[in-house]
């Protein structure tokens, strides 16, 4: 196995901005990482040591995580932003899209989505995935083709890939119980909660792929099946949905007489492999019970946003001990950077108050804490035995020049990401993906779905 040397002038390591860095990677991980020229040399025999180096351009930070995307929801971006409607108007489009997904579209839709992640800079996504079955709910001949599907856009992406295989047995949630799944759900579900456990155990991953497990949410999954999708997902990372809307709240609390964390919590949800995704209604009580289960916290800023959810409490949920990453969730914007720079932005709009989350913050929020959501703890750092994922950020383009390497993070976007870096392979190169065009596949992915009968 050859050994690759690579060096930059600024790198974020684990303690933070260091200045002339030299990476050696190995076999996919990283097996010298040297800051400052003088201290911790390698070896004059280090495998390496005598190659050509590879030259990164403006300041490396370790791999991003993008903790929650739904792939097919790209396919909507540009298209439902107009007039007005609600969280649940932009829901009837999603249907109406999702009801033209086969396996071969949602290849294409999502190897082009996952492309461009990792144009910004993305080397591992969870994707919450509900698009299960035929229309009609029936089961392709595969029962998980739409996974494999995915599986198999993630590889050619060139990025890691947890398939959080999602259990949606129930079509809402009002006042006097679970509705049945409408006809477009039907294709999210398996009927019941041991189906879904059935199809989850017949789940192959491979060496860039993991599976996780994630409930919709309390408007989807009955409590009486909560615990058994729990006992189904241990030992790999199990995500729900939590408190996106205030609507979510009140049908829960009228139909329970709780909150959806308390609900969660009741049934053995909540721990240290859970993460909840949104959280951005929960109240003071649900925040303390997040942080005494060492629960996570996604926040999608861009999708609330143009959702009109709201402002979630990320300051209070990290205080409370809750560790925060990062998603994209709807795909509306994927740049992960413009996620972490919005939690900070957020806080500001929502407290009157800067400086909530320090740059040290928000990168760790978008790297090893979205990697350790995911099921990739061995990752989103740079240090020696970590997966070898490099993210280089142009410092000279019109947008980052000027910018202190220790500010990166407030400055700069997906389009200043020049070089990445997953498990040791270039992925991306000058800022173009060695898989091709990525605009020209995205546009022939997506204008297929909505000319499709
Ligand atoms: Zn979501």
């Amino acid at each position: 196995m050859t050994a690759t040397t690579w060096h930059a002038s600024h790198a974020w390591l684990p303690d933070g901005l260091a200045a002339d860095v030299t990476f050696v990677t190995e076999a996919g991980r990283f097996i010298a990482v040297r800051a400052g020229g003088g201290h911790h040399r390698i070896s004059a025999t280090a495998p390496g040591s005598g190659a050509d180096v590879v030259e990164l351009p403006g300041v490396v930070l370790p791999g991003l995580a993008n903790a929650h995307s739904h792939a097919f929801h790209r396919a909507l971006r540009g298209r439902t932003h107009d007039g007005q409607g609600s969280f649940w108007t932009w829901r009837e489009r999603m249907y109406a899209l999702a009801a033209r997904l086969d396996p071969d579209r949602y290849l294409a839709l999502a190897r082009a989505t996952y492309a461009e992640m990792a144009l910004a800079g993305v080397t591992a996504v969870g994707e919450f995935h509900y698009l299960h079955h035929g229309p009609g709910g029936r089961p392709y001949a595969d029962p998980n083709a739409m996974g494999v599907a995915l599986m198999v856009a993630a590889g050619e992406a060139g990025i890691r890939l947890t398939l959080l295989d999602t259990c949606y047995l129930a079509g809402g949630l009002t006042a006097q119980g679970h509705l049945p799944l409408d006809p477009v759900q039907q294709r999210f579900g398996d009927g019941d909660v041991g189906a879904w456990a059935d199809r989850f155990a017949l789940l192959t991953p491979g060496a860039s792929v993991r599976a996780g497990a994630a409930i919709h949410s309390v408007r989807a999954v009955p409590a009486g099946d909560l615990a058994a999708v729990a006992a189904a997902s241990s030992g790999v990372p199990l995500h729900v949905h939590l408190s996106e809307q205030p609507e979510e709240n009140e049908v829960c609390a009228a139909f329970y007489g709780a909150t959806p964390t308390t609900v969660l919590h009741r049934e053995g949800v909540l721990g240290a492999a859970t993460t909840v995704v949104h959280a951005t209604h929960v109240h003071e009580a649900d925040v303390a019970l997040l942080g005494r289960t060492s629960t996570a916290a996604c926040f999608c800023p861009t999708t609330e946003r143009d959702l009109a959810d709201g402002i979630g409490p990320a300051r209070r949920l990290a205080d409370a001990g809750v560790a925060l990453c990062l998603g994209s969730d709807q795909h509306a914007v994927i740049d992960v950077l413009e996620e972490a720079r919005a939690l900070e932005m957020d806080e500001r709009l929502g407290s009157g108050v800067r400086g909530r989350f320090s740059p040290a913050e928000l990168v760790h929020a978008v790297t090893s804490a979205g990697h350790a959501a995911i099921g990739w703890p061995d990752a989103g750092a740079l240090r020696v035995g970590a997966r070898a994922d490099l993210v280089a950020v142009r410092l000279d383009t019109p947008r980052t020049a000027g910018t202190s390497p220790g500010q990166v993070v407030a400055a700069a976007t997906a389009a200043d990401v020049d070089v990445v870096v997953v498990d040791g392979r270039t992925v991306v190169k000058g800022g173009r993906h060695v898989i091709g065009d990525v605009g020209a596949l995205l546009a022939r992915a997506v204008e297929a779905l909505w000319v499709a009968p």
